[in-house]
């Protein structure tokens, strides 16, 4: 940029450098997706496409950043999980937030009309993201915090499902409301059971449990970051470009195996 006698306003500028060798979670949520799911007609509680939709937009972040180790989604949100040694954009927390919340709206977008050619996005009704980050100093928190978005998953599922359900009964969105309220978990389970003839456990993974996504190494080896040359820093980044993103939708609140079998996570 070339000098001029305007260029002290850059001074006013501020920027937040997230704590270094800390994991970065930033989560993006659509904005009023309330409204935005009414406009386009999705099948309630669970529009599966709609979720193909966020799942390929989130799959396609993770392969344009391989700092992402894992994310995890459900509804109209995404978690991304960066490794603690991440140096994308030096950790600037403005960048990393508005990046993220771009790329799920322009990806939401594009993906929504390859899944809806009759149904292009209208200009009136855009998907839009906010996004945010939160540093995590050690892994359990990491852990507690995909527990927390995976029980928050299934307590919403839960009560989406026993809703449309006795809607589609016949009551009304009110009377279904007032039918629901104060009732615990194992009361929903049983108006599903004995009134609409449902199964709980039998309602598809992937609205019970979320999507996660994570890179998985074949044959993975501990490395050491500190003091690698850059060359030695570019080696690595292929490797992890190279890992197979799985997509899976499975307890990770009470697995330990899951975390255990992959490492590289914490690292
Ligand atoms: P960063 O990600 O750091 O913002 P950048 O490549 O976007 O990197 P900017 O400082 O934002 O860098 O500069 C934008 C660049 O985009 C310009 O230098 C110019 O090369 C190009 N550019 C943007 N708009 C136009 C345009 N209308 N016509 C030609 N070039 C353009
Ligand atoms: P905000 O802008 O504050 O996030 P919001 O309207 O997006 O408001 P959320 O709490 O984020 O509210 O809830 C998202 C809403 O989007 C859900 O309540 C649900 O109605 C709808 N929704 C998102 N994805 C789906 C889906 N796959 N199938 C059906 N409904 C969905
Ligand atoms: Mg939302
Ligand atoms: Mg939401």
């Amino acid at each position: 940029m070339a000098n001029s006698k305007y260029e002290y306003v850059k001074s006013f500028e501020r920027e937040n450098h997230l704590l270094p060798d800390t994991y970065i979670v930033i989560r993006v949520d659509g904005k009023g997706f309330h409204k935005f799911s009414k406009f386009y007609e999705f099948d309630k509680p669970n529009d599966e496409i709609a979720l193909e939709v966020m799942n390929d937009a989130a799959h396609k972040i993770m392969e344009k950043y391989s700092d992402i180790l894992m994310a995890y989604g459900d509804s109209d949100e995404y978690s991304f999980l960066l490794r603690r040694k991440c140096e994308l954009y030096e950790r600037r927390e403005m960048k990393l937030c508005t990046l993220f919340a771009s790329l799920m709206s322009t990806y939401y977008m594009f993906y929504w009309n390859q899944y809806h050619p009759n149904r292009p996005i209208v200009w009136n009704m855009i998907p839009t993201f906010d996004g945010r980050a939160i540093v995590y100093p050690n892994f359990e928190v990491v852990r507690d915090y995909f527990s927390w978005r995976q029980v928050d998953c299934h307590i919403n599922n839960l009560y989406n499902t026993t809703f449309w359900n006795l809607v589609k009964l016949g009551l009304t969105p009110q009377e279904a409301e007032q039918r629901l309220m104060g009732t615990v978990s194992s009361d929903k389970n049983e108006i599903l059971f004995k009134e609409c003839n449902i199964n709980y456990n039998n309602e598809s993974e992937i609205f019970k449990k979320g999507t996660i996504l994570v890179r998985d190494y074949e044959n993975y080896r501990v490395q050491q970051e500190d003091g690698l040359s850059s060359r030695q820093k570019q080696r690595q980044e292929k490797i992890r470009k190279k890992a197979e993103i799985s997509i899976m939708h499975v307890d990770i609140i009470n697995d330990d195996t899951w975390w255990d079998s992959r490492p590289w996570l914490k690292e």
